[in-house]
């Protein structure tokens, strides 16, 4: 009668948003501020004010119809042209706004790409730990997900591994940096040596091998050390998705786009299929006022100096009461290694601390747990004393 997978996906929660409602659940008990909740990557920052002045300057300055109406399905042209001569210079690439798909954020560009990919019998490999999501996302597309390990030390992609795995049916690779969970950045060096592998392999197998970039929290880093670079500049079959949901905190807007890296063979063709794949899922356009607000506050964060504090202030106490915890260069998440073997267990412990996190397990990476830090840093000060009396409960 009805589609029992769709089933399954709607009726069961992640345990993200099982912890995140046991967290409020559990506020209604004790009172909110007695509840320490890490579980969900909810950008606490406002977004700029810039973005609530350009809003009203659009009001002001476009009329109604033409400002709500449908823009064309891959954008207004006007946006895309400035987003993407944007992009173009600051990874020197040469986009146009012909290769750029404004999508309903990072979501809806996995899943149009994917869609716009995908042929039966068709693998995407991702790495451990990785967006739960994803599994969703690549088996609704119809593909399989194959899951290689990462360094245990770095979290970065086992090259090894890769080179093992990739075979005649693998259609993509997915990469996602900076990373959820794990909050690594992937550097150049591991970004050309990504894309060395992946050459390799195109010549060796004849066939094209997709490197999918998934980038929401590309803007999301502390260190002026750290460099992001473009895929783009390294691997013509690449495609980049992107969302201003964490980088202009509006998540709940749903913007974002799809590059089409205009160097690779028959990029127009593979642009079409990104539209015939936006056109099938029924997405007709992505939000009419927040494409122009996209475009004229491209380049623009939120208050990163928050995330920066909480990530500064979290890492060194955690590590300092014994805890083994991975150095979060960007996004807004900590990974931290569970004090016992079984993740879950350690998360249920910690929450008789009132302490909420994630275990790893929901991003194919047991034993470790992620600590969600895009919360007030008042929040994090206070639960300090809480998770040194986790640690001294197991004796670290
Ligand atoms: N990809 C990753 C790695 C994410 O963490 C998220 C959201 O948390 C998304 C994609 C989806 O982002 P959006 O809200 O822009 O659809």
């Amino acid at each position: 009668m009805i589609n029992e997978k769709m089933y399954g996906l709607g009726s069961k929660r992640s345990s993200i948003r099982e912890i995140f409602e046991y967290a409020k659940t559990r506020a209604a008990e004790i009172g909110a501020e007695n509840v320490f909740d890490f579980s969900i990557g909810n950008p606490s920052v406002p977004a700029p004010d810039t973005v609530n002045e350009t809003i009203k300057k659009l009001l002001e300055e476009t009329p109604s119809v033409a400002l709500h109406g449908y823009t064309s399905a891959q954008g207004d042209k006007k946006a895309r042209d400035t987003i993407a001569a944007n992009y173009a210079k600051r990874f020197s690439v040469p986009l146009s706004g012909d290769d750029l798909y404004m999508t309903c954020g990072a979501a809806a560009s996995l899943t149009i790409t994917l869609n716009a990919l995908y042929e039966e019998g068709d693998e995407i490999i991702v790495f451990a730990p990785y967006f739960a999501e994803y599994k969703v996302f690549v088996e609704g597309a119809g593909a399989k997900l194959v899951v290689l390990p990462s360094d245990e030390k770095t979290m970065l992609p086992d090259f090894d591994a890769l080179k093992k795995a990739i075979n005649k049916r693998t259609k993509g690779v997915l990469i996602n940096t900076p990373n959820n969970p794990s909050g690594v950045v992937y550097d150049e060096k591991t970004i050309q040596m990504l894309c060395a592998v992946l050459q390799d392999k195109e010549k060796e197998l004849d066939k094209r091998i997709f490197l999918i970039s998934d980038e929401p929290y590309r803007e999301l880093i502390y260190d002026e050390t750290t460099l992001v670079v473009s895929p783009m500049r390294y691997y013509a079959d690449s495609i980049v998705c992107y969302s201003y949901s964490k980088s202009l905190s509006l998540p709940g807007e749903r913007i974002g786009y799809i590059a089409v890296n205009p160097r690779m063979e028959n990029a127009k063709a593979v642009y079409a299929a990104v539209c015939g794949a936006g056109r099938s899922l029924g997405f007709v356009c992505a939000p009419a006022l927040f494409q122009r607000v996209a475009a004229r506050c491209d380049g623009l964060t939120a208050d990163l100096s928050v995330y920066k504090r909480n990530r500064d202030l979290l890492y060194t106490a955690l590590t300092d009461y014994g805890f083994t915890c991975i150095y979060p260069d960007g996004a807004f998440y900590l990974f931290m290694k569970a004090a016992e073997t079984d993740a879950k267990a350690f998360c249920e412990r910690a929450k008789e601390y009132e302490l909420l996190f994630v275990a790893g397990d929901d991003f194919g990476y047991p034993g470790w747990v992620r600590i969600a830090y895009c919360v007030q840093t008042e929040q994090i000060q206070r639960a300090l004393p809480l998770f040194k009396k986790l640690a001294q409960s197991y004796q670290l």
